[in-house]
């Protein structure tokens, strides 16, 4: 079991990684010396697809158990579901205060994230991520929240879990469009901090995609390792640190926005053709080099994903790229790569630029 430590002060937190590492949980729980009761945030899917994994261990727990099962959509991370959560978890506990396990992906962990947050002033909290996006991302360095129809993410705050138990298990019954999904944001750590790390994924992609454990432990390992040392260093996302795991989502978020959030692309096919885009702009900029470009193009080809977004209309992405809510008035910021494992933040890249790439990459 490969151990990963958060250093956040009195909020420093491990990450386990392993097979079995979920069967750690009621290890962490009686050294947590936590007696109340504990529930289990998941949706449907994960309960059923992932279903031989869980009983043994919620039977070795000696604190009551409940569960609260929502449905497997980003519409679940709502104002709505997430009262309708709390309220269950009120009725059921008689008050006591709970611990709270997200069990699932991202939207799970987002959102019994941020129950965890706001019951009762804040509950704690233990990440289980069961897809290969949560584990190298979002169940890393506590931002938890849920939507509103203005925005993704407009209500949220900063959770940090007791701990984080990684499991590559889960990943076997993982539909494979997911697992590319996850792809592309590990060949983004690459891309944005770790060169040794690209040329590792540019070897072993096809093994990641035959879910080669050996691999996706490893894999998992190293984008954890980078995304807590950038999480340690800008817990609350204010310095500038953090940004640079932003890189390709910028027009990618464009992308995915401008299909409005259909199931055309998901986060991770936005965020390849974004990283991709990223790149072009910082080549016509000629501060990165043609042949790392194609470099990226490769390995996102060899991870079975596009760099061309196809049916979703130029005109749309320039508006949403336009619209993005993290611009202000007349500015933009990218983050650009320099060279492969090297990224930086360039402001007002010039408007005809972004929409020539945005001609050339979306037909
Ligand atoms: P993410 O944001 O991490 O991609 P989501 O929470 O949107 O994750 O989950 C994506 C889909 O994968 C959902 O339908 C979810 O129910 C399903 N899922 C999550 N974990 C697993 C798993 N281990 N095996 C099979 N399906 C899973
Ligand atoms: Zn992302």
């Amino acid at each position: 079991m490969k151990k990963i430590r958060v250093s956040l002060g009195e909020r420093s937190y491990s990450i386990l990684v392993g097979r079995g590492a979920v069967a750690r949980l009621p290890g962490v729980i009686k050294e947590m010396k936590f007696t109340g009761p504990v529930i289990f945030i998941t949706d449907r899917n994960v309960l059923t697809r992932t279903a031989p994994l869980i009983p043994p261990i919620v039977r070795k727990l000696s604190n009551e158990v409940y569960r609260v099962i929502v449905p497997p959509s980003e519409l679940s991370k709502s104002v709505a579901i997430y009262q309708d959560i709390v309220q269950k978890i009120a009725k059921k506990t008689r008050m006591h205060r709970p611990l709270i396990v997200a069990l699932g992906g991202g939207v799970v962990g987002d959102l019994a994230g941020f129950v965890a947050a706001t019951y009762r002033r804040g509950v704690p909290f233990i990440q289980v991520p069961t897809t290969l996006l949560a584990m190298v991302d979002s169940a890393i360095g506590g931002k938890v929240g849920v939507d509103l129809p203005e925005a993704k993410n407009l209500i949220g705050a900063f959770k940090q879990p007791r701990v984080v138990l990684m499991d590559p298990d889960f990943l076997s019954t993982l539909p494979a469009r997911q697992l590319r999904n996850g792809l592309a944001e590990i060949i983004k750590y690459g891309i944005a901090s770790n060169r040794t790390f690209f040329d590792y994924l540019d070897a072993n992609v096809k093994k990641v995609l035959s879910r080669d454990k050996k691999v996706l432990e490893k894999v998992i390992c190293e984008c954890a390792a980078i995304k807590a040392g950038i999480v340690k260093d800008d817990e609350f996302d204010q310095k500038d640190i953090r940004i640079v795991l932003n890189f390709g989502h910028t027009l990618g978020h464009a992308i995915e926005a401008a299909s409005k959030y259909s199931d055309d692309f998901n986060h991770g096919e936005s965020v390849a053709i974004g990283m991709v885009m990223a790149g072009e702009i910082a080549l016509r900029l000629e501060m990165f080099k043609a042949d790392d470009l194609d470099r990226i193009k490769c390995l996102v080809r060899n991870a079975g994903l596009r760099f061309v977004a196809r049916n979703v209309p130029f005109k749309e992405v320039v508006n949403a790229f336009l619209h993005d809510k993290k611009f202000t008035a007349g500015s933009n910021r990218f983050v650009l790569p320099v060279r492969i494992g090297s990224v930086k933040v360039v402001e007002n890249i010039p408007e005809f630029l972004v929409k020539s790439v945005i001609r050339q990459y979306v037909k």
